[in-house]
């Protein structure tokens, strides 16, 4: 069962990391460090890989980080300048770890680490190419398409190896690689998933997916990669290309609505900040009569501060989260997905109890978490259940390495904001405009990607592209 269908959120695909320390004698640490603090991003698998001379080695399992990477584990993989690191999420039950990352090939010089953050539209094109010109692939993830594109032109020299790669490869690609004495960081040319830059004080650098990685590692955050720029790290410090500029930007935003840690900024702006004011404009477009404001922990916490201080509504909790709770044991019938949600919320009583409650939620996708919810508010003796969603209604699919059900699914696409109402049992029903969401981001309104409110996609979708079907990363 997919973690979407139990919390009724689009999922996350990967973290990635990569740091560059000469001398350093903990790298591995490093990188489980800043791994562990990517973890939300993806819980299913973790590895890494070291670059000792062109010399590489890696170690990748299914589990989450702390798990994977033992005292033993760590031991045995030794230390080095460079290395790199994933966390990852599948949307397929068929996960296993040969699809983990890092991905390592090798090349009559030497071998390349590559990890990868994000989603090709044209992989299955792409792979069927290479294979009709002799590769074979060991993996069903795009991420081994642009490995091999870039081993393929390896005699013309890595970076033009990876520049040839990446014209071919369409769609969104965060992607930090390790190969000879370099470490490299690229971003695909919409900026659609996230990559930043930070520093150690006493030297050396890393890149990854989201800000919140360096705190751990005690590194300071320098700039985030900007949309088709690769960065080269080696010990000559750091340069920067621009392989396409022609673009336009479109990060995702659902990174600022439910993906990245509120403690990271991203492209400029904090999290937090960003979900606060989201509240606060909910609060405008959508005010409502009531006594508390309660968040769906912890995704909607943020908002539900900025709509009880825009609102003058107290802001308490209303409802606890079971952080325990694993999935891999929850069957998908129908009981199972009651008890799941149980399992994971659970209603304060004593402070619903003949309140009318603004009920706080990041997102819609199914709406059937969200009805299960309102259900426990109001068997816990909750007077009024009024629900407002701090992102605009979900009508569309993502394509770019996003976790999300088909648009038949998405019951925003097949119903109207009133049928939503009725099939959840709220007593009121709100959603953030999209132009509300511009407005809590604060980057204008052609920085963002929001195909999955509207229907405009950054880039043509080749039509037979199933999300469900097709193995990301
Ligand atoms: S379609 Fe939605 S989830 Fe996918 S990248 Fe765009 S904003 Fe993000």
């Amino acid at each position: 069962m997919f973690p979407s269908q139990i919390d009724d959120k689009f999922h996350d695909e990967c973290g990635v990391i990569g740091i560059y320390r000469e001398g350093a004698e903990n790298i591995t640490e490093m990188l489980c460090y800043g791994l562990i603090a990517l973890q939300h991003r993806g819980q299913e698998s973790a590895g890494i890989a070291l670059n000792r001379f062109g010399n590489v080695v890696h170690y990748k399992e299914m589990g989450l980080v702390q798990d994977v990477f033992t005292p033993a584990i760590m031991q045995s993989l030794g230390s080095g300048d460079i290395g790199i690191g994933h966390v990852r999420y599948s949307t397929s039950g068929e996960s296993y770890v040969a699809n983990a990352q890092p991905l390592v090939v090798h090349y009559r010089g030497g071998g390349i680490a590559l990890a990868h953050n994000g989603n090709l539209v044209n992989a299955e094109k792409l792979r069927g190419d290479l294979e009709d010109r002799g590769s074979i692939f060991s993996t069903t993830t795009d991420s081994e398409v642009i490995a091999n594109l870039i081993a393929r032109n390896y005699n013309l020299g890595y970076q033009e190896a990876i520049i040839k790669a990446l014209e071919k490869v369409e769609g969104a690609y965060a992607l930090v690689i390790t190969c000879e004495d370099k470490l490299v960081g690229v971003r695909d040319p919409y900026g659609l998933r996230p990559l930043c830059l930070g520093k150690f004080p006493d030297g050396g650098y890393i890149l990854a997916s989201e800000s919140v990685a360096f705190d751990v590692v005690g590194a300071e955050f320098v700039r985030d990669i900007e949309k088709g720029e690769i960065i080269v790290i080696d010990g000559s410090g750091v340069h920067s290309y621009t392989y396409s500029s022609s673009k336009e930007k479109a990060i995702c935003s659902f990174e600022y609505v439910y993906f990245a840690r509120p403690d990271t900024t991203m492209d400029g702006r904090n999290i937090y900040e960003s979900r606060r004011e989201a509240g606060k404009i909910l609060a405008k477009e959508h005010p409502v009569d009531a006594d508390l404001v309660i968040a769906v922990p912890d995704s909607g916490k943020s908002a539900a501060i900025g709509y009880a201080q825009e609102s003058g509504i107290p802001f308490g909790i209303g409802l606890i989260k079971n952080k325990y709770m694993g999935r891999t044991f929850i069957q998908p019938n129908q009981k199972m997905r009651e008890l799941a949600v149980r399992l994971k919320l659970n209603v304060l009583r004593a402070n619903v109890e003949g309140k009318r409650l603004v009920l706080i939620d990041d997102s819609i996708v199914r709406g059937t978490t969200s009805r299960r919810i309102v259900d426990m508010l109001k068997a816990a003796g909750a007077k009024e259940v009024h629900v407002r969603v701090s992102s605009p209604p979900v009508t569309h699919s993502c394509f770019f390495g996003i976790d999300t059900p088909s648009r038949k699914q998405l019951v925003a696409a097949t119903h109207s904001i009133e049928q939503i109402k009725e099939m959840i049992h709220a007593d009121s029903l709100g959603f953030i405009s999209a132009q509300g969401l511009v407005e809590s981001v604060g980057l204008g309104d052609n920085a963002l990607c929001k195909a999955c409110f509207t229907g405009h996609y950054p880039m043509p979708i080749p039509l037979k592209t199933v999300p469900h079907v097709a193995e990301k990363n």
